[in-house]
């Protein structure tokens, strides 16, 4: 499941190349869009909110894409080869003069006046890695449901915007808190979201995401996709389970010495 900061990086990586640039090829192979031809085109901008990414253009459109578990936007220089998957996993072409960019996997894929992205963003909250970050509306969101386990509110996008599976394992290790706390009985809600959007902003840039400061292959998590092996500070066997609303059950990993359910 892609992070906030992976998505952020994307979408900076497609402004770089389309943004001011006329489009000479689109192609959106999702049968709703299997007409439209947005050919001729300037894309305005490319920005991401939360983990969604909205394509501007000049005409007052958007694109709303998503990548939920698999979804990833490529770019290539103009004559590479494109390299993200098979032909038939490709949902967005879309090139100028010199770039390609290639959505594969997308599940969502949608044109949308630019003037309505609130239907598509308006629910979620604020954004992690947004100019508009806002920590207490953040703290207030969450605490809106305390008895709800802080490890499904840091995952529901509509109280913060950019946290998945990732963070939350490893921001849950940093704090001690087990993922099944419930918010009341965060001690300080407001440290663990702020540590959050650290977390995340610190990545921003990394291709490879590192929680522990360590970058190496194996050494970059505490906990996350680490079961049964020994937590790095006491040595116990990481623990993990699948939890959350029913359909949305998400795999958390945590340390049961540094991260008692209190
Ligand atoms: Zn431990």
């Amino acid at each position: 499941m892609p992070e906030g900061d992976t998505v952020w990086r994307s979408c900076r990586r497609l402004d770089d190349v389309l943004a001011g640039r006329v489009l000479t090829r689109c192609e959106l192979r999702v049968p709703q869009l299997a007409t439209t031809d947005l050919t001729g085109v300037a894309v305005r901008a490319v920005v991401s909110r939360g983990k969604h990414q909205l394509f501007r253009f000049a005409n007052g459109y958007t694109l709303h894409t998503h990548f939920r578990m698999e979804g990833t936007w490529r770019t290539f220089e103009r004559g590479r080869a494109w390299s993200g998957g098979q032909e038939f996993q490709i949902r967005a072409v879309l090139a100028t003069a010199e770039h390609d960019a290639v959505g594969y996997r997308l599940p969502v894929v949608e044109l949308l006046p630019t003037a309505e992205e609130d239907t598509v963003v308006g629910h979620l909250g604020p954004d992690l890695l947004g100019p508009d970050w806002d920590l207490d509306e953040a703290v207030r969101r969450v605490t809106a449901q305390p008895e709800r386990t802080i490890g499904e509110a840091l995952l529901d996008q509509r109280n913060l915007a950019g946290i998945g599976t990732l963070y939350r394992s490893e921001l849950l290790f940093l704090q001690g808190l087990h993922p099944r706390t419930p918010v009341r009985q965060v001690p300080d809600l407001r440290r663990v979201l702020q540590r959050g959007q650290q977390l995340l902003h610190a990545n921003r840039w990394r291709t490879q995401q590192s929680t522990t400061g360590d970058l190496r292959q194996g050494r970059s998590h505490y906990v996350f996709e680490r079961p049964g092996k020994p937590c790095r500070r006491c040595r116990t066997p990481i623990l993990t389970e699948e939890f959350g609303p029913r359909g949305q059950e998400r795999r958390s990993y945590w340390c049961p010495r540094c991260q008692p359910l209190r």
